[in-house]
């Protein structure tokens, strides 16, 4: 029942008995975007994705297809680029709000039409969690389900403090995926053509025992508000493509509320969570 816990490598009959189990699905969302010389584009993805599977494999539930793509360039994403990166190329995969949220509304859909009546979704990259609940919230106005929306560093909240591509984030990684880490490089941000390319003031302090620290109370944390939001209702209705379009629309008309158009820190405006 173990082989894996991934939507896209369950046969049907696993499926349906994880499900069953637990139905609970997880969706990763993370991105490519620069962390500095020592470290892989895709360091967001891969926390998020080790922390879906490890908890689907520790609590139940089951992995969706990652989301790989996500919110950049707009708002306050812009001046920090500026800052961070200047004028050079930062070989980024990041897409407007619009689309990653309308993206974001018709996964909820595929969910709970799938039979999941409960979905976790975790980002890897922080600071865009404020405009996925307000997903989730409008979904939740016409369909019932469990919706846990969380930024990894807000699970370590008041513990670990997060960072961009600093220690904090490298540390995830070098245990993770050690294969994607290679902290001689970090004495690249002052060579390089690319300059700092948003890499972190204390990267070379990362290790791979200070990331299992803070992806285990991760762990934790998460496996906390998976039970308190259970139990979950499992009376919920297929939603038709029409019904979801009526819940876009909704979300669309609370388009001013949008952190990710805003160039405010999101972490001043997220102080409530
Ligand atoms: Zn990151």
């Amino acid at each position: 029942m173990n082989r894996t816990v991934r939507w896209e490598e369950l046969l049907p009959r696993e499926f349906v008995v994880r499900q069953q189990h637990l139905p609970l699905v997880y969706l990763p969302l993370g991105l490519c975007e620069p962390h500095g010389h020592a470290a892989a584009f895709g360091l967001d993805t891969f926390k998020a994705e080790w922390l879906c599977e490890q908890a689907a494999h520790r609590f139940g539930g089951i992995v969706a297809p990652t989301q790989g793509y996500h919110i950049h360039e707009t708002g306050y994403h812009r001046p920090w680029l500026e800052e961070v990166i200047g004028d050079v190329n930062p070989h980024l995969a990041g897409v407007p709000p619009d689309v990653l949220l309308r993206m974001l509304l018709f996964q909820l859909r595929a969910f709970t039409n799938a039979g999941f009546r409960a979905i976790v979704v975790l980002t890897g990259h922080h600071g865009n969690q404020a405009d996925l609940r307000l997903v989730g919230e409008e979904f939740t106005r016409t369909r019932n389900a469990a919706i846990i929306t969380v930024s990894d560093p807000e699970l370590v909240r008041g513990v670990y403090t997060g960072d961009h591509a600093g220690r904090y984030e490298l540390s995830q990684l070098l245990y993770v995926r050690p294969d994607l880490v290679d902290l001689s490089r970090v004495a690249d941000a002052g060579s390089s053509l690319l300059g700092r390319f948003a890499q972190g003031e204390d990267a070379s302090e990362a290790s791979a025992e200070f990331g299992r620290a803070i992806l285990e109370h991760s762990l934790d944390e998460l496996g906390r508000r998976i039970a308190a939001s259970q139990p979950f209702d499992n009376d919920v209705a297929p939603l038709s493509i029409d019904a979801t379009e009526d819940i876009w629309h909704r979300i669309a008309a609370r388009r001013d509320e949008w952190r990710t158009l805003s160039e405010d820190d999101p972490d001043q405006a997220d102080v409530a969570l």
